[in-house]
């Protein structure tokens, strides 16, 4: 075919989605990370990309090229980013001037505020263009032997989809269901401040690690072992996440009241989204706390730790954290402070604690050392808001 896909990113996500589009479609994987692109190629060297799918059958397929050039946008009809989100910009932004009209550009996932972001990236070219934020990678992966081999361990059945303009959502969403072939099911989200909101690692990851490390409920001292994190939910977690969750679902009303029309159907609770999303995998789901403990896909994962003399302190480093708040929680803080609104869970999981939780966020840069600085920040528009968020997530991935 020579329907033209570029893949970007070089992690386990991307290389499993080069993987697979490649077996039908003309693809490029793409990676400005330093030197990750002629390391990719050199390892790949004249093999064919091995893809093991979770039924145990094996599919094999060779990228057209692997490489660190933007301008290969130029020929582009789909360009899906497979990296995390601290890294879109820079793809948007390279790829800028060498898209032509009408490019379908994907994130997978997308993280808060992607489309506002694309479009400040873009400039004037943003409207000639066709931005989808997907709400989840599709696959549970992980590479086997990095450059050449790969394993999916789980698909998902359905995943949401958003598209700006929303009057090109038939020709993004056919397109790249093609591309992802029957499984996961791309079901249309009616706008991508939908998806935004809906974001549920912006509320599960630190308002966790809030209930675990924060100063209501942590002493400050190393623990033996790695606390579980789902499993470990306690009411008092379970307390935040329900504040927090309640908090963006204010936000939600707020904006329907003041754009009549505007659907706000996936940004869900929480607890909606458990069982949206893992029906059948969860043994009780009467709480929100009995959907975290009892969720087969989360046995035994821990919180991200650091080994200190033998025990464990709290990595706060971490994408929960170093990722989830600045493209997250962020740009529903700063809609908020728009909005009028205020937030008080949200702003506690993540301004208070000066000794324990706030001193240790030394991942945010200087000028964002506090995430109550971000937050405390009388905000005029959700591209600052947005922009800032993609800079500190940024500088906490290369700190
Ligand atoms: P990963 O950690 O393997 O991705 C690493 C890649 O990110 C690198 O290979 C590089 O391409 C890029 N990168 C790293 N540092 C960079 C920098 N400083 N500048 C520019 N680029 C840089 O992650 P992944 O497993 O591929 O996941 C990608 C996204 O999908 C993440 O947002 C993750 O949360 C999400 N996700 C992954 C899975 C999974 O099973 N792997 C499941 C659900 C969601």
């Amino acid at each position: 075919s020579d329907f033209a896909v570029l893949c970007c990113g070089g992690g386990n996500a991307a290389q499993v989605a080069t993987g697979l589009f490649a077996v039908r479609y003309n693809t490029i994987a793409v990676s400005f990370f330093a030197d990750e692109a002629a390391k990719w190629k050199a390892a790949l060297g004249e093999d064919e990309f091995e893809l093991t799918l979770p039924g145990g059958g094996v599919m094999k397929s060779k990228p057209k090229d692997i490489t660190n050039d933007p301008s290969v946008a130029k020929d582009a009809d789909v360009i899906l980013l497979v990296v995390p989100s601290f890294a879109h910009g820079e793809y948007f932004e390279k790829f800028a001037p060498h898209m032509k009209p009408g490019t379908i550009v994907a994130t997978m996932p997308a993280r808060s505020g992607g489309d506002i972001l694309f479009a400040s990236k873009l400039g004037d070219k943003a409207k000639d263009m066709i931005f989808c934020g997907f709400e989840t990678l599709p696959w549970a992966c992980r590479f086997t032997e990095w450059g050449k081999k790969a394993t999916v361990l789980g698909t998902k059945n359905n995943i949401l989809a958003a598209v700006s303009p929303v009057s090109a959502t038939k020709k993004a969403l056919s397109k790249l269901q093609g591309l992802l072939g029957v499984n996961p099911f791309v079901e249309e989200s009616p706008n991508n401040l939908g998806i935004s909101l809906r974001n549920p690692g912006m509320c599960i990851h630190p308002g966790v690690m809030y209930g675990r490390w924060g100063p209501e409920s942590w002493d400050g001292q190393a623990k033996d072992e790695a606390p579980l994190f789902y499993q470990g939910v306690d009411d008092f977690t379970e307390k935040v996440l329900t504040s927090m969750t309640d908090e963006v679902q204010s936000i939600c009303r707020k904006m329907e009241e003041v754009a009549p029309g505007l659907n706000m159907k996936d940004a869900c609770t929480l607890k909606q989204w458990y069982l949206d999303c893992y029906d059948g995998q969860m043994k009780d789901t009467s709480s929100l706390k009995a959907c975290m403990n009892t969720n087969a896909a989360y046995d035994g994962l821990k919180h991200p730790c650091k080994e200190v003399e033998g025990k464990f302190m709290p990595d706060l480093k971490y994408r929960y954290l170093s990722e989830d708040i600045p493209t997250g929680l962020c740009f529903a803080k700063g809609l908020a402070e728009i909005l009028e609104l205020s937030t008080p869970q949200i702003d506690k999981a993540n301004s208070s604690g000066i000794k324990t939780w706030q001193d240790m966020s030394v991942c945010l840069s200087e000028e964002c050392r506090t995430l109550s600085t971000i937050f405390s920040r009388k905000s005029g528009n959700m591209c600052t808001v947005v922009l800032q968020g993609c800079e500190t997530a940024r500088a906490c991935n290369n700190a």
